[in-house]
């Protein structure tokens, strides 16, 4: 994809990501990676008003915050920046406070495998990585950790982060986070979920990579 379609799409996703519901006001951010460096969504920029020249630009070959544009990128590139250049099979990153994710956030729960797309994630559990304040290296390194054989995770008391080989894999990603979610937290008030054990996961993951999963 050409620079400026993905930042029209970047630009494109925020909105929708508000309009769905996914996230609220200027909370969430997302990223892309182009050649050697990655997109972001700018700090405190209200989407409506966002334009696709507003995304800032971070190279991949440094981790010392450089960036260029007319905005500064959001106070949580660290994270972006950290996945970004750990993990090349990752081409975009969307975080979100969304609801559900984020109580269970809150209660510092791992899902369990309580539904089998969760196998969309990469294993039989979405991690919570450990609390640190935001923006830090240590949440950053918390997000690594939690992420490892993941596409997804929550980050203790604060949301939730998916990843995806492309922008559109990682919105999905996020909006199927937060449905688990939600169906995960409903599942404990009326006695918890029956857990589905690791052999059909690793099943119903493998059947998924040749599914396709909206790859475009
Ligand atoms: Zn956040």
């Amino acid at each position: 994809m050409k620079e400026q379609d993905l930042r029209r799409a970047i630009v494109s996703q925020c909105r929708q990501m508000n309009a769905s519901g996914l996230n609220q006001g200027t909370s969430g951010n997302i990223s892309a990676r182009h050649e050697d460096v990655m997109l972001i969504t700018p700090s405190a920029t209200p989407y409506d008003s966002m334009t696709p020249a507003d995304i800032a630009v971070m190279p991949l070959d440094r981790d010392d915050g450089s960036w260029s544009g007319p905005l500064k990128p959001s106070t949580e590139w660290p994270f972006h920046l950290a996945i970004m250049r750990a993990r090349v099979d990752v081409g975009a990153i969307v975080h979100t406070h969304s609801t559900f994710a984020t109580v269970l956030s809150m209660a510092r729960r791992d899902i369990p495998a309580c539904h089998y797309m969760i196998a969309a994630f990469g294993g039989p559990t979405i991690r919570c990585a450990d609390y640190a304040t935001y923006g830090t290296k240590a949440l950053s390194d918390h997000a690594l950790a939690a992420l490892e054989g993941r596409n997804g995770c929550l980050l203790a008391n604060h949301g939730q982060i998916a990843v995806g080989a492309s922008l559109d894999k990682a919105m999905w990603l996020a909006a199927e986070l937060e449905t688990i979610a939600r169906q995960y937290y409903h599942s404990l008030l009326i006695g918890g979920p029956v857990l589905l054990p690791d052999d059909e996961i690793e099943r119903v993951r493998q059947g998924f990579s040749s599914y396709g999963l909206r790859d475009r």
